[in-house]
């Protein structure tokens, strides 16, 4: 067993107090890194101790892997918690995190590798009998391979970066005559995301859900998981609304799923916290999309549902400790729903709204959660991700953790910023998402009967 007494806390935000907020519940010290930008946020008033690590933008502080590294020596840490984006899935920060003799609150540095490039990824799934989403297993070589290779999936179909991540990179094609200029356009956004321009087709599965898997996994080879999460509700690929239990799934593809997404962190010999990602088609076929081998931003939801706190089983973990309950202790009850308060503009095609916030009150009351790093008076960086906050309600049928949930978003006043809380509301009201079986078009749905309502041409919407 290793001892962890003080962890350095890598991240900024709401997910720097998440993690916070487990620590001091586990009786040990808390130091976490800061920017100028978050000089007084609420992460550097939680924590024990915080150490500054250079200018606003995150290239200067947060992926400033040196930096993070002193500032784990000077506060004399024995681990860190890279929390989610940032550095949380580079192998490299992972790895210089190890060879300076702290402990890597994650996977091992070859389980980050090996699933941080989709392609790789999916070979291996495919190789040890998961089932992947249909495609190639190769990047496209040229002209000729591409069209090819198109012809063979067949359309519609997706690329994708191997490196991607948040929807970038990525560009459906409908037909062969868009493939050359989607192909250049996927190349380019890859290139100046994440470094790389190799680029790959997937079969565009229509009307898919996004439904991902919670495993746990400890160094002595238990692996369980947690149930799955919706997580249909998005806006350019990426999520707005997540939910467990998925309403679309019965029995039988609720255990096959978490059967699949056990074998496939098994193969990597995945150790720590983890998400297994699937599309899930309407006849309910699930196919491995990717693995997200961090704490997942959604996991509050799996954690309202369970009972079971994922960042403290994360350190348990990291001290070589047994998970502290086995699989049949896994218990889902009723329904867990977050909405992701961005400070963004409706108005303005959801773009980011960045300021100070001048009056802020947070929901509360039975069943409701608000992880966040707001107070009033802070400021919403433009050099960052403009999450305000995640609001979670519990209920114990879905009625009422939506209901919970129209509640809360009525009680939350943010004042100062633009937000996305009364879009929220009309996600809620909807009959299609009131149904339970919504699919990653209903974003798309909700602007087509907005602006036939409102007998504007979709065209004229500027989305
Ligand atoms: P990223 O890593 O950039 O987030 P993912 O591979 O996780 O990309 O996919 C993000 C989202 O894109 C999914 O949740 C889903 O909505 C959509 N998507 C991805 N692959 C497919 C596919 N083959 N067919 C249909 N939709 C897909």
């Amino acid at each position: 067993m290793k001892q962890i007494k003080k962890i350095l806390v890598a991240n900024r935000g709401e997910v720097a107090v998440r993690i916070i907020r487990a620590i001091r519940e586990m009786d040990l010290k808390s130091a976490v890194v800061y920017s100028d930008a978050d000089r007084d946020s609420l992460a550097v008033q939680l924590a024990d101790e915080a150490y500054y690590i250079g200018p606003s933008p995150a290239r200067d502080s947060y992926l400033k892997i040196k930096n993070i590294i002193e500032a784990a020596h000077l506060a004399g840490v024995d681990a860190v918690h890279p929390g989610y984006g940032f550095l949380a899935e580079n192998p490299v920060f992972a790895e210089a995190v190890r060879s300076n003799g702290f402990i890597f609150i994650g996977p091992s540095t070859e389980a980050i590798k090996t699933m941080g490039c989709k392609l790789l990824s999916r070979s291996i799934m495919e190789r040890a009998g998961v089932p992947v989403v249909p495609g190639a297993m190769a990047a496209i070589k040229d002209r000729e391979d591409m069209f090819a290779t198109a012809r063979h999936i067949g359309y519609p179909l997706l690329l994708k970066s191997s490196g991607g991540g948040g929807g970038k990179g990525m560009r459906k094609v409908d037909s062969e005559k868009e493939l050359a200029r989607a192909y250049e356009l996927a190349r380019n956004e890859s290139f100046s995301s994440f470094g790389t321009n190799t680029i790959y087709m997937e079969k565009y599965i229509k009307n898919p859900h996004h439904i991902e898997v919670q495993i746990l996994a400890d160094m002595l080879g238990t692996t369980v998981s947690l149930g799955e999460r919706e997580c249909s509700v998005q806006r350019r690929y990426q999520k707005l609304l997540e939910e467990s239990p998925s309403p679309f799934l019965d029995h039988e593809t609720r255990s096959r799923l978490a059967k699949i997404a056990i074998m496939a962190a098994k193969t990597v010999h995945y150790v720590n916290a983890g998400t297994v990602e699937f599309i899930v088609d309407e006849n309910r076929n699930c196919y491995f999309l990717e693995m997200n081998t961090r704490l997942q931003v959604e996991h509050a939801v799996t954690e309202m549902v369970t009972g079971i706190d994922i960042v403290k089983e994360q350190i348990r973990i990291a001290r070589g400790e047994p998970l502290s309950f086995t699989q049949d202790h896994v218990l889902s009850q009723g329904t867990a729903i977050e909405c992701r308060i961005y400070a963004e503009d409706p108005d303005n095609n959801f773009m980011p709204s960045p300021g100070t916030v001048l009056g802020y009150h947070a929901p509360g009351g039975s069943g409701v959660r608000s992880d966040s790093g707001v107070f009033a008076g802070s400021d919403i960086s433009f050099h960052y991700d403009p999450l305000i906050s995640k609001l979670v309600t519990w209920g114990r049928t879905r009625d009422e953790g939506i209901s919970r949930m129209k509640r809360a978003l009525l009680e939350y006043k943010i004042e100062g910023v633009k937000t996305n809380i009364a879009y929220f509301s009309k996600i809620l009201e909807n009959g299609e998402f009131l149904s339970g079986n919504y699919t990653t078009s209903l974003v798309e749905n909700m602007r087509l009967e907005s602006a036939a309502a409102a007998a504007i041409p979709a065209y004229a919407q500027g989305d």
